[in-house]
């Protein structure tokens, strides 16, 4: 039974009112400004719409613009953040065969990208405190097949580029910074994206440069890496001059090339990136500090070399201020996650499961058996205990994603530190309803959500898609 004073100031989850307001809105992300409607129907009237079409002007227009913010000599639009990493590592010459290492904690699309060029992902855990791959999780992934390795500057924290760039530079092998997440962010005073030795950005609409659609972004010092881009951009051809065309392949391209309309979308959004990327690390610094006396809640920040760009915001807890030892951990979370939600505060996992652990990698469905049939390729069955951090971090913190993004998020974000607040206040009976919860870490929900789904989508039987069909 609730008190009719609980009712006022207790927790949501127990029929008290939200810290948020229910139906507060979310300002939208991304911003649509006059003067990015104005950009747009521009390049919309100027009837040249692809990076092919003669005198198309935004799209070159992005790529001095982006090169200048990143601290490049080269930057290379693509269709979107995936196809940005197809095109960067095949610049490199990773093919069949090949290893890349990437992070086991990050986004699907970082471990496609190099499956699609039949190259092998294979995962380096990650740091508890950062959750980024580390020089030495890295140096343990490395092989003599190793041909890149990708980092990624995972929710916006750069990743120790000097400590990663001497390993691999020790074995030769290149890095390639995915910095979808984190554009604007810098690493000991220069912006990420100039630190590798190609790079890539996503411009989906939920990343902090976004445009109206999908995009993305190549960057890199080496003209001979930007040529070899620019010609997998577009079929494997060498167009010297728009709209004169030889029509010769010189080897296997893609059709990656971006809209002209959604590069000066871009082009608008970045005239104002300085200001809402200030403006946001206000606004995301301001709830931090209300957030910083609570007991056992770890967040996110920035070592003093680096910034961040918020991108999204994970927090870790400690189950120890809940009275609870270390086995609870994934309980704890749950419990304060559900009572944030409640509260209003839209606390999510990001990623249930480590990258290795998905089925596309683990069951090793690719282009039917392959890259792993291929001669020579080391077999790696997938096993929990090589990924312990990875694990630990989707077990204990959860994220906040896309509603601080906005400049006008910020007393937004001072409701969820009231929510947080709230829930910090009453950690009893918080420790109380994670003792009672049916428990299943994120991983194992995800496997019963992946059966479920398949079996929906395919009842006829329950095939298996790498016998050919
Ligand atoms: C979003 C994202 C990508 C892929 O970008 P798309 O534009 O969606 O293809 C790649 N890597 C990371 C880390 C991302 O967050």
């Amino acid at each position: 039974m609730t008190t009719t004073s609980e009712t006022r100031t207790g927790l949501a989850l127990f029929g008290g009112r939200p810290a948020v307001a229910r139906g507060t809105r979310i300002p939208a992300w991304p911003r649509v400004t006059p003067a990015d409607r104005e950009a747009v129907l521009r390049a919309l009237d100027s009837g040249r719409f692809t990076a092919a079409a003669a005198g198309e002007q935004e799209i070159p227009g992005l790529e001095r613009e982006w090169a200048e913010q990143a601290g490049t000599r080269h930057c290379i639009a693509v269709s979107n953040g995936t196809a940005a990493l197809s095109v960067a590592l095949r610049a490199l010459g990773v093919g069949p065969g090949d290893e890349v290492v990437v992070p086991a904690l990050s986004f699907i699309a970082t471990a496609a990208a190099p499956l699609h060029l039949m190259a092998v992902p294979v995962f380096a855990d990650v740091d508890p405190y950062t959750y980024n791959v580390t020089a030495a999780t890295v140096e343990a992934a490395i092989s003599p097949r190793t041909r890149a390795v990708v980092v990624v500057h995972l929710h916006g924290l750069p990743v120790d580029m000097d400590e990663i760039l001497a390993v691999a530079g020790r074995y030769g092998i290149p890095v390639v910074e995915d910095a979808a997440q984190a554009h604007g962010a810098r690493y000991r005073g220069r912006p990420v994206g100039s630190l590798g030795a190609i790079n890539t950005f996503s411009l989906n609409v939920s990343k902090n440069l976004a445009t109206c659609g999908e995009g993305g972004l190549i960057t890199t010092d080496d003209p001979e890496l930007a040529a070899r881009a620019t010609m997998l951009r577009q079929f494997g051809e060498l167009i010297a001059a728009k709209g004169e065309r030889s029509y010769v392949a010189h080897e296997l391209g893609w059709n990656n090339k971006p809209s002209a309309l959604q590069a000066a979308f871009t082009r608008s959004q970045l005239a104002r990136f300085p200001e809402e990327c200030e403006q946001r690390d206000h606004n995301v610094r301001r709830m931090l500090d209300e957030l910083a006396g609570l007991t056992g809640l770890a967040l996110p920040g920035p070592p003093a070399d680096r910034t961040h760009a918020w991108h999204i915001l994970r927090f870790r807890i400690d189950p120890a201020a809940f009275g609870l030892g270390p086995e609870h951990a994934g309980p704890i979370r749950a419990a304060v996650q559900r009572a944030l939600r409640a509260e209003g505060v839209p606390a999510a996992p990001y990623q249930l499961m480590p990258l290795p652990a998905q089925r596309v990698f683990r069951e090793h469905r690719g282009l039917g058996e392959y890259p792993w049939a291929l001669p020579g390729v080391l077999d790696r069955p997938y096993r929990e205990s090589d990924f312990p951090i990875t694990h630990a971090v989707i077990d204990n913190s959860f994220a906040i994603q896309k509603a601080h993004l906005h400049p006008d998020a910020g007393d937004l974000l001072m409701r969820y530190a009231e929510g947080f607040r709230k829930v910090w206040a009453d950690r009893d009976r918080i420790a109380g309803y994670a003792a009672q919860l049916d428990y299943q870490p994120p991983w194992q929900q995800a496997t019963a959500i992946a059966e479920k789904e398949w079996a929906q989508a395919f009842p006829a039987a329950d095939r298996d898609l790498t016998e050919g069909e």
